[in-house]
């Protein structure tokens, strides 16, 4: 093994093998190679590390130690400087970095190679002592507290201790004694705790912080993160260690560091974002101790440095074809850049650098696609803040993660945890700052909101990250943890208080603030288009009223896939109606309460056509059992008891009103009865009694043991003729109607829960008597389709005969999913699969993700049988799973028409429509 390769030099590297040398590392690998200003350096392997945690007793593999020589050699003389060298020390730091970018996993040790000798020679290259002793004891914290596990609170104790002293209360304030007698006690603290002296070597510095970043992979907080973003070792396996010549933003004014993207990633604006800080090192910036400038500044500080600055940016987008997100450093007025990565966007970001960039060339409109991830999507149908809510914030921060959210506020990540996740509320997490270890808080809560830090802070990351809003900065609030309490202008806001935030502006309220659905930017529209045009799949919409069309049409839907008429059954108008019809105790009485409902439904239909013409409206017969119309045993039982009992008093009172004439005051008894004759007629209760006794019946004799199972869908249309035959000439009097007044409108009749052909025959005769009907008497020819859904696994058996009847099948994935498992969908989510998902037994939830291998099987069955027969049958997918990514990938290959989904997922499934055709292409 003693000839494996574990050391890279930045000009060797292969800036594509992030899986090896870890992101940052191939990243500056990449860089050094297309000609940025990267101080020099060298990677070691991701897989060095792998062996190393094999046995860590053992100490690194063999050859690492020579390899590090060598390429410490090469560092040496490009920079002219000596690791370890008294006079003119090389100064390093020693970066973790694996294949995927875990922010804030890892720390880094900065200016390793100081000691005791090499400080003397930093001394007499910079003449500046403060300068010295600042990052001496910078590394002495930063080794003992990364490499050695040695607690910060130990060291700013001493940190505070001599500020208190000195009477300073900023870092910068502090002399060149001051620092260097921290530096003492730093070491003090490094020996007490670790019980051994600080090692002196460089060499031997360098072994041991290579040792530590390599444990870091297997730290909680690594661990954790891996665990809670599914990272698996194919993504990312073991961290790569980048060891990069040291330079210093805090030389002076003539030097700064600073992070910035090369667009503004919360709102995708074609413009430089970030911030900086004169006169500081790598961490200031993030760790939000001074509150950093934004990046525009520095165009008046440092002139020609915001032009080479703006020169990077360029030279990075047009190599990465992708937004960067970038560290530099100016030393003494020279500009380096120490760290790229694609730029973590929200999806309003994405989208409009997604179409800029195919404007402006970068990208062709297949990558700009490919780039967004259509789950993202979502995230611009966050709800913001209702314009027309006038409400004063009580404190302003930085917009650090757009949208907006509401929450009972929360002063740490535990709390968060136990409130947001365990109890299920909403939480805002309100922090002075975040760190690493609250990244639980994070994921419980609805948003995030700081005190302190910029845009760039750890909070601003994270959030963003994770799609979740964040006000950073709000300097007006001040946080006290241990009172539970924070204070902003005369207020206070203690736990459990409400707050709303707005991540796009930056403002905090008080109280739970209404909120509205976002706008479709002219963006997120022409990219949707480019996604139409590469798309096979047409993306349909369930919708059951004109509103709910209205704004299908609005997210794009190229029709609706589902109409579900029951759910116009149940408006409280026509409630009454429908349980009229089920009541009914005779085919007469039940053909009254149709007749009642006939023009209703007609008007339902004709309204949806209306607002979707020209486009297909597929309307679904009646599907649910129908006693679920009825109220529920229980429910008829109380009402029952309580009629009873007014019953009862009404006629009690009576008596007594009678026999208190007798007494000393007749009329008073009189009056009360009176009175209360006038608040109930005993003539109504009694008929109530009556009525609900007779449903109460009707509930009983409905009752089934296995509802889902049982009398429901085309068997109701089958028992029951006369309810399909009122929906069917709802529809094609409404398709009529609209034809008159010359509305172009494609209605398509769909049958549900079918199993044999012989169903769909009668229903198809229903169909055909009343169509002549409607046609002879409007004088319209009418062009109702007629189609069946796929939900049971009969009905996928028997697709040959069923698309003899049919003109399309439409997939309904919900009943077919249960029907295939045998599992109803409630029992099986509360009760076994989520451990069934952590065992590994199944994979995914199947009623969120599309089975392909079992469910699919059956569909693909179907398909093909259905098309041998009927070659041009329009096949589609209705339900959940058809705005699923993943499950519309499959609809893709398994050559559907189209997918149908809710209104809010249209969006989504386009893009996954578009994403499906171009992988297919692909591979
Ligand atoms: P992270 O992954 O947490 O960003 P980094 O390795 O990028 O960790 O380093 C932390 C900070 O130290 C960053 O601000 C970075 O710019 C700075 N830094 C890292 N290496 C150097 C270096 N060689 N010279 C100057 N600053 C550095
Ligand atoms: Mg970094
Ligand atoms: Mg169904």
């Amino acid at each position: 093994m003693s000839g494996k390769r574990h050391v890279y030099a930045f000009q060797d590297g292969d800036g594509k093998n992030k899986h090896l040398l870890g992101g940052k590392g191939a990243n500056l690998c990449e860089m050094t190679q297309f000609g940025l200003n990267v101080p020099p350096g060298f990677v070691i392997t991701t897989e060095t590390c792998l062996e190393y945690l094999e046995e860590t007793s053992r100490g690194l593999p063999e050859g690492v130690m020579t390899q590090v020589r060598e390429q410490m050699a090469a560092v040496e003389q490009a920079t002219g400087k000596g690791f370890g060298d008294a006079q003119n020390p090389l100064l390093v730091s020693v970066r973790s970095g694996s294949a995927m970018s875990m922010p804030g996993m890892m720390d880094t040790i900065l200016n390793l190679g100081l000691n005791a000798d090499t400080l003397q020679g930093v001394f007499e290259q910079t003449g500046d002592a403060r300068f010295g002793y600042d990052a001496y004891r910078r590394f002495i914290q930063l080794f003992g507290k990364v490499a050695l596990n040695v607690p910060d609170e130990l060291f700013d104790a001493e940190f505070d201790a001599v500020k208190q002293k000195a009477h300073v209360t900023a870092d910068v304030g502090l002399s060149a004694d001051d620092l260097k007698e921290i530096s003492e006690r730093f070491l003090r603290v490094f020996e007490e705790h670790t019980g051994r002296a600080f090692p002196e070597d460089p060499y031997d510095q360098l072994e041991i912080a290579i040792k530590a970043v390599f444990g870091s992979w297997m730290g909680k907080r690594a661990v954790d993160y891996r665990r809670e973003f599914n990272i698996t070792p194919e993504m990312a396996n073991g961290t790569a260690v980048n060891v990069c010549t040291m330079v210093f933003g805090n030389r002076g004014d003539d030097s700064a560091t600073g992070v910035a993207f090369t667009r503004n990633p919360g709102t995708g604006e074609n413009k430089l974002f970030g911030e900086y800080l004169i006169n500081a090192q790598g961490e200031d910036v993030v760790a939000g101790i001074r509150t950093p400038k934004p990046i525009d500044k520095l165009a008046d500080e440092m002139p020609e440095m915001a032009r080479q600055l703006a020169e990077l940016r360029d030279k990075l987008e047009s190599h990465y074809k992708e937004v960067q997100d970038f560290e530099f450093t100016i030393e003494r007025g020279t500009l380096y850049c120490l760290q790229t990565r694609n730029g973590k966007m929200n999806a309003i970001a994405m989208v409009r650098t997604s179409v800029e960039m195919v404007q402006e060339g970068l990208l062709s409109k297949e990558e700009a696609l490919l780039r967004i991830d259509p789950a993202h999507l979502e995230q611009m149908l966050y709800p913001r803040l209702d314009p027309k809510a006038r409400v004063e914030p009580i404190a302003q921060g930085l917009p650090a993660s757009p949208g907006a959210a509401s929450g009972f506020a929360v002063f740490d990540a535990d709390r968060a945890e136990i409130q947001g996740k365990d109890q299920g509320q909403k939480v805002i997490l309100l922090r002075e700052e975040t760190k690493p270890e609250d990244i639980h808080g994070f994921f419980a809560a609805q948003g995030i909101l700081t005190s302190r830090g910029g845009k760039t802070s750890h909070a601003a990351v994270v959030a963003r990250g994770m799609g979740k809003p964040c006000v950073a900065g709000a300097e007006g609030i001040h946080v006290d943890v241990q009172r539970r309490e924070a204070y902003v202008g005369g207020r206070v806001i203690r736990e459990g208080d409400m707050l709303t935030i707005d991540g796009s502006t930056g403002n905090v309220f008080l109280g739970e603030i209404p909120m509205v659905e976002p706008d479709f930017s002219a963006e997120l529209n022409r990219l949707l288009q480019w996604a139409d045009e590469v798309a096979y799949l047409r993306v349909m919409a369930n919708a059951d009223t004109p509103n709910d069309a209205a704004r299908a049409l609005k997210y794009g839907a190229k029709g609706i896939g589902l109409c579900r008429t029951e759910r116009m059954f149940n408006a409280v108008e026509r409630l009454p109606v429908v349980i009229e019809m089920i009541v009914a105790e005779d085919q007469a009485q039940r053909q009254a309460a149709l007749d009642k409902l006939l023009p209703m439904q007609r008007a339902d239909f004709k309204g949806l056509f209306e607002v979707m013409s020209p486009l297909p409206v597929t309307i679904r017969l009646l599907d649910p059992p129908i006693h679920e119309f009825l109220p529920t045993e229980r429910q008829l039982q109380s009402d029952l008891e309580q009629l009873s009992h007014l019953r009862r008093s009404v006629l009690g009172m009576e008596v007594l009103a009678g026999s208190m004439i007798l007494l000393h005051d007749p009329s008073a008894a009189k009056s009360e009865a009176d009175s209360m004759r006038h608040i109930v007629d005993l003539e109504l209760v009694e008929q109530a009694i009556e009525k609900k006794t007779l449903m109460l019946k009707k509930v009983r004799a409905l009752t089934e043991v296995n509802p889902m199972l049982g009398h429901r869908g085309v068997r109701l249309g089958i028992t029951f003729p006369e309810i399909y035959k009122m929906q069917i000439r709802a529809t094609l009097e409404a398709e009529a109607e609209c034809a008159a007044i010359g509305i172009e409108v494609h209605p398509q009749m769909m049958v549900p829960q079918v199993c044999t052909a012989e169903e769909l025959k009668r229903v198809r005769g229903y169909m055909d008597e009343i169509r002549s009907d409607v046609e002879q008497k409007s004088g319209q020819r009418l062009n109702c389709r007629f189609g069946t859904m796929i939900e049971v696994v009969r009905a996928c058996m028997r697709a040959e005969s069923l698309a003899e009847e049919a003109e399309f099948f439409s997939f309904g994935t919900n009943d077919l999913t249960q029907a295939t498992f045998s599992f109803s969908r409630e029992d099986a989510e509360n009760k076994f699969l989520p451990m069934y998902n952590q065992a590994g037994i199944l994979q995914d939830n199947p009623f969120e993700v599309l089975d392909a291998k079992g469910v699919g099987k059956l569909m693909q069955l179907a398909v093909e049988w259905g098309r041998g027969v009927k070659p041009e049958l329009s096949v589609g997918i209705c339900g959940e799973h058809g705005g699923h990514p993943q499950s519309i990938a499959f609809c893709h290959q398994a050559g559907l028409n189209y997918v149908s989904c809710s209104a809010p997922r249209v969006p989504v499934a386009r893009l996954a429509a578009a994403h499906a055709a171009l992988n297919a292409v692909k591979t």
